[in-house]
């Protein structure tokens, strides 16, 4: 079986072909400046034909879908002979709100549901609300297509953990509260981990994921189960980020919209795309830059660096005491499976929980390993994620069920 997985945004559009027989990945791709003008790269995997990139224009995510099918059919870029040979659509979806806590398959019903969570997500799911209408449109309805959701896995978070300090009501009636997001990646990381452990079945199991990179989040997991992640109600909050700044006093936001008569949308995209180590070091977002500048002595991006540590090793700490006890910490995304020096930054912490680091292990980036000792007490492990096999995976599992 063949599914096409497909992450929707507002003016892009990343796509995977994978081959379920051996969850192989045929081709892959990125559409960019939807609605603007319109770009597309196009690389075959499999069949040694050339990538395909070109200007394109893609007045709406239709067209961009349409350009995807035509480059995955085509006998010079191609890697299916025709539209019949994918078999199901697999989507990303952001924003699962109280409606979702496992991925579905998309019927009226979920796309209703979908759309009653824009308030939630109101940057995210509107764009992927229009990739699944697009695939709809061009593939016709006959392809299954199934939605995968950002915050389904932190949906066992118990209510002292999600519950936001407000007035009741507003819980209650608005469904106000932590949801967490990269949730397909702390599922499948921590699954690894606990397999990686020994520890698959243990429902006792207690592991800590560090998602680390332009946004970044951790999640507790015991028993297979998140008890806690450090995004909210939007991925704003929790580490300072890239670009985002995390958690913050809301008093910060009065300040400045009094003191620089800024709009609330002002202050939202400052602490969205203008803050985070960016924001701190004045310097770039990505932790390449501010590990050269900080060599080079730039003490902000040094102090931006620190901060980022800082606050990872201050989370651990308090998922170790959430779960009374941890057995494995894992790091992934860009950060945590290449940034060597963050690793070892964020573990010089975490002696006091019996955390030793093997030095040589952690000079290795990109691959599933052990990076602590054989005596640390607590294992250290890096878990390249996979979110785009997670979505295929669970599409498969949803359409074969359905035969
Ligand atoms: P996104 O959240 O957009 O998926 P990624 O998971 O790709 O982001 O992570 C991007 C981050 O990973 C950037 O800050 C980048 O600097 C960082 N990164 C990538 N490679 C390295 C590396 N070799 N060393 C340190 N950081 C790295």
């Amino acid at each position: 079986m063949k599914i096409l997985v497909i992450n929707a945004g507002s003016s892009s559009l990343k796509y995977q072909l994978i081959d379920m027989e051996d969850e192989s990945i045929h081709a892959i791709g990125l559409c960019e400046r939807i609605g603007i003008d319109g770009h597309i790269k196009h690389k075959p995997l499999v069949n040694g034909k050339p990538v395909f990139e070109a200007d394109l224009s893609m007045p709406t995510h239709a067209e961009a879908i349409e350009a995807v099918l035509d480059k995955l059919v085509s006998p010079e870029y191609g890697v299916v002979s025709s539209m019949s040979e994918i078999s199901a659509v697999g989507h990303r979806v952001l924003h699962g709100g109280i409606e979702f806590a496992k991925s579905v398959f998309i019927d009226k019903a979920c796309m209703d549901a979908i759309e009653r969570c824009i308030p939630l997500g109101p940057l995210h799911n509107p764009a992927n609300i229009m990739g699944i209408e697009a695939c709809r449109k061009v593939m016709g309805d006959k392809v299954p297509m199934v939605a995968v959701f950002d915050t389904a896995f932190h949906m066992t978070m118990p209510a002292k953990a999600c519950t936001y300090a407000i007035p009741y009501e507003y819980t209650e009636k608005d469904n106000l509260r932590r949801y967490g997001f990269h949730g397909t990646s702390h599922r499948f990381v921590s699954e690894n981990a606990r397999r990686m452990l020994g520890k698959l079945d243990d429902p006792n199991s207690k592991i800590i994921v560090c998602h680390l990179g332009n946004g970044s989040s951790l999640s507790a997991v015991k028993g297979g189960k998140c008890v806690d992640t450090s995004m909210g109600l939007s991925p704003l909050v929790g580490l300072p980020m890239g670009t985002r700044c995390g958690d913050i006093d809301p008093t910060v936001l009065q300040f400045i919209m009094n003191k620089y008569s800024m709009t609330m949308d002002e202050v939202m995209t400052m602490m969205n795309k203008k803050s985070g180590v960016l924001g701190v070091s004045g310097v770039s977002s990505d932790f390449r830059d501010l590990g050269k500048a900080a060599e080079e002595g730039n003490e902000r991006a040094q102090l931006a660096l620190d901060m980022f540590h800082y606050w990872v090793a201050k989370v651990v700490g308090s998922y170790a005491a959430a779960m009374n006890g941890v057995d494995g910490i894992a790091f992934t995304g860009g950060i945590g499976e290449n940034g060597c020096d963050s690793r070892a930054a964020i573990c010089e912490y975490l002696g006091y929980l019996g955390v030793k680091i093997d030095e040589e292990a952690n000079k290795n980036r990109g691959k599933e390993m052990f990076i602590s000792t054989e005596d640390s007490k607590v294992k250290v492990m890096v878990i390249p994620t996979n979110e785009e096999l997670v979505i295929a995976r669970d599409t498969q599992a949803i359409v074969n069920a359905m035969k």
